[in-house]
């Protein structure tokens, strides 16, 4: 079972690597939403697969760099594609949420990736 937690960050990016004249080389922002999928059993006793709020503790240090920031100042981050954040994403969280499944970045309503892992 795979359960799922959504978050929503504000965050200014620019593409570098685009072609020329494309709009998303210029200067713009979005409100991302992340939804962290993780995967497990159903604990007999606890009725849950991890407590949510478990999920949003592992995530918090990574918002933190990510809401209201410049993504390209970030590192790693210099070419920030929805793609390469969810990559970010997965990497710096995978080693304290081990039954990590998915990352999903929506960078606006109707577009945006889904990572599950190397
Ligand atoms: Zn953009």
């Amino acid at each position: 079972m795979d359960i799922f937690k959504t978050f929503t960050l504000e965050a200014a990016h620019r593409l570098p690597n685009v072609p020329t004249g494309h709009k998303c080389a210029r200067l713009h922002g979005h409100s991302f939403r992340v939804e962290l999928l993780v995967a497990g059993e159903p604990g007999a006793h606890s009725g849950w697969v991890m407590d949510f709020a478990q999920i949003k503790a592992a995530f918090a240090p990574l918002y933190a760099q990510l809401d209201h920031h410049y993504l390209n100042d970030i590192p790693g981050l210099e070419n920030p594609t929805s793609e390469r954040l969810a990559i970010w994403i997965w990497e710096r969280l995978k080693p304290t949420l081990p039954q990590l499944a998915e990352v999903v970045v929506h960078e606006t309503c109707t577009s945006g990736c889904r990572y599950r892992g190397p």
